[in-house]
């Protein structure tokens, strides 16, 4: 047995896992109750190089603890490819499955949700004795390959990918965060949302408290770790601990044991509940758990805590529902494959094309989508207008996220890396093009251009949501206020500056009674219209907000 308190490194290929305690014995080897991969000799030439001079290539260089030390123009995490599109914040998902490769499960799940994150990666994963974290910077299919899955062995494990909202893109940031409680257990939590009393909730815990991590997840979980002290169990904890949180939160939770579930009392994010043959899912978009093979079962009503374990399904609740889903999570955050509210995605965004066509209509040849969050929205206007539905655009599908720095040729091509234009289709054509939102224009425009010089007659842009005017606080990261095209202009000035033949935007009316003719089929009727209308349903501290609020330069907020 290893000295206790005293951290170890097992070698393990180039990298090294940190071992903290209480690392136990298992069959006369070490068995690490966290992971953290830590490329010791690339430490090492990081203080004999300098900065400028690291080497990009390898593993290391995707790794965070590199990516840190990479030139500030580096550090940017919004590449040329997504920068006018809001972010979504994270993707959850969890698994109780005794016999079943759990951590298999979970990267596909996290597969499956890979839109809603692309930043950073990470699974925990428990085989009822103790539990493990394995986590590092980018997507999913670079994080985890068969040998990492391969260690990672149980019969419960959480996953999670992020964009990052509070706490800057960086390795210490990534999740699922894990905390040790004073008697040994451990306690893994992955958070789709963002907290609004992130500070105030900060500044009750111990400075040195995080490790270096500066996301309100962390927090919360300090606070959960923190609860457990006096032995309470885990979900006594989390319903003492969530009625302090405010802002948007979905979480899935686990510790050596079972699998649980939270959605804040305004349901902000989606989380739904599946059933697998021998074991239970939860994810934040039902998607994931067609993927993996599980039938849904219901979703996690807003303030309420399920619990998954050998005992099935059990559920309390900390708080009473005042649903406000996300109405953006219909507009473009969820696949057109989930469901929400009871009604699928893609529905929903035919009823936003349609309504869009009785509210805008237009003289026009052919219909095409912004690929691909629009297609099932331009299919609704074309079928409601009676105008023929093409593709115009064609999305580089394997584009994803890069921090390759693009060359000065392929900057002015800009858009072009990202989509094509169908020159035969489009020339000589008066055109409608759908797309989900305007967020700053840049790509708005640079569309329009591209449609131009590939020979369209017209453009006529049609847009499935209002006018984005006002930041969001609740986990989509969007540019600041000053940044939003529409909080200045009004729709002729943006058609104008896009270079449109003309501009409109759905009625705030329409996209409400759409999305919520799906909520209400699930009982509830609320919905956070709030970037439209500058009208949050949660409270905002906003000497608590912003990415970098609990970076380590930043003195933390004081008490009050
Ligand atoms: S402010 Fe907008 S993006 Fe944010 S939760 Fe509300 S509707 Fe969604």
């Amino acid at each position: 047995m290893p000295p206790p308190n005293r951290r170890r490194f097992i070698r393990r290929r180039n990298f090294f896992i940190q071992v903290s305690p209480p690392a136990r014995s298992i069959r006369g080897r070490f068995r690490p109750v966290i992971i953290r991969t830590v490329d010791l000799l690339y430490r090492k030439r990081r203080k004999a190089v300098p900065r400028k001079a690291l080497p990009l290539n390898g593993r290391a260089t995707a790794g965070g603890t590199t990516l840190e030390a990479l030139p500030p123009k580096f550090h940017s995490r919004r590449s040329m490819l997504d920068a006018e599109s809001p972010r979504e914040a994270c993707g959850v998902f969890g698994v109780w499955a005794p016999g079943e490769r759990v951590a298999n499960l979970v990267f596909y799940g996290l597969y499956a949700l890979q839109h809603r994150g692309q930043e950073s990666a990470g699974i925990a994963v428990s085989d009822g004795d103790s539990l493990l974290v394995y986590k590092d910077m980018g997507l999913v299919s670079q994080v985890f390959d068969e040998t990492t899955l391969a260690t990672l062995q149980g019969h419960l494990a959480i996953g999670h990918t992020r964009y990052s909202t509070t706490g800057s893109s960086r390795w210490e940031n990534a999740q699922p965060t894990f905390k040790t409680t004073a008697h040994g257990g451990g306690i893994a939590l992955a958070h789709n949302g963002n907290l609004t009393n992130t500070g105030a909730l900060a500044a009750t815990l111990p400075r040195q408290r995080n490790g270096g991590a500066s996301s309100d997840t962390d927090v919360m979980t300090e606070l959960l770790a923190a609860e457990r002290a006096a032995e309470v169990p885990l979900e006594d904890a989390i319903l003492r601990v969530m009625p302090r949180l405010q802002g948007a939160y979905s979480l899935v939770i686990m510790d050596e044991h079972t699998l649980y579930g939270v959605r804040d009392p305004n349901g902000v994010r989606p989380l739904a509940i599946g059933k697998l043959p021998a074991g239970w899912v939860v994810a934040s978009e039902t998607a994931a758990l067609d993927i993996v093979g599980a039938s849904f079962v219901r979703e996690v009503e807003p303030g309420e805590v399920v619990m998954l374990d050998e005992t099935g399904l059990r559920s309390r609740r900390f708080a009473e529902a005042t649903p406000n889903l996300c109405v953006f999570e219909y507009v473009y955050l969820a696949r057109p494959d989930s469901t929400m509210g009871g009604r699928s995605v893609h529905q929903v965004r035919r009823s936003l094309g349609a309504a869009l066509a009785r509210e805008a209509p237009v003289e026009a040849d052919l219909v095409i989508p912004v690929p691909d969050t629009a297609v099932s929205a331009a299919a609704g206007y074309a079928e409601a207008s009676g105008i023929p539905f093409g593709e115009g655009l064609i999305k580089n599908r394997y584009v994803g996220r890069t921090f390759i720095q693009p060359s000065q040729t392929m900057r002015q091509l800009g858009i072009r890396i990202k989509l094509n234009p169908l020159r035969e289709t489009i020339r000589g054509e008066r055109l409608v093009v759908v797309d989900d939102s305007i967020v700053r224009g840049n790509t708005t425009k640079a569309i329009v251009t591209m449609l131009r010089e590939a020979g369209a007659a017209e453009v006529h842009l049609r847009i499935t949501s209002p006018p984005v005017r006002w930041p969001c606080f609740y986990g989509i990261d969007m540019p600041t206020r000053g940044e939003l095209i529409a909080s200045g202009l009004l729709s002729d000035e943006v058609a104008a500056y896009t270079g449109a033949d003309s501009l409109a935007y759905l009625s705030l009316e329409a996209l409400v009674e759409a999305s919520s003719a799906a909520t209400r089929t699930a009982g509830a009727q609320g919905l956070c219209s709030a970037c439209f209308t500058g009208d949050y349903p949660i409270p905002i501290d906003t000497g608590s907000q912003g990415k970098s609020l609990l970076e380590p330069e930043r003195p933390l907020p004081k008490p009050s």
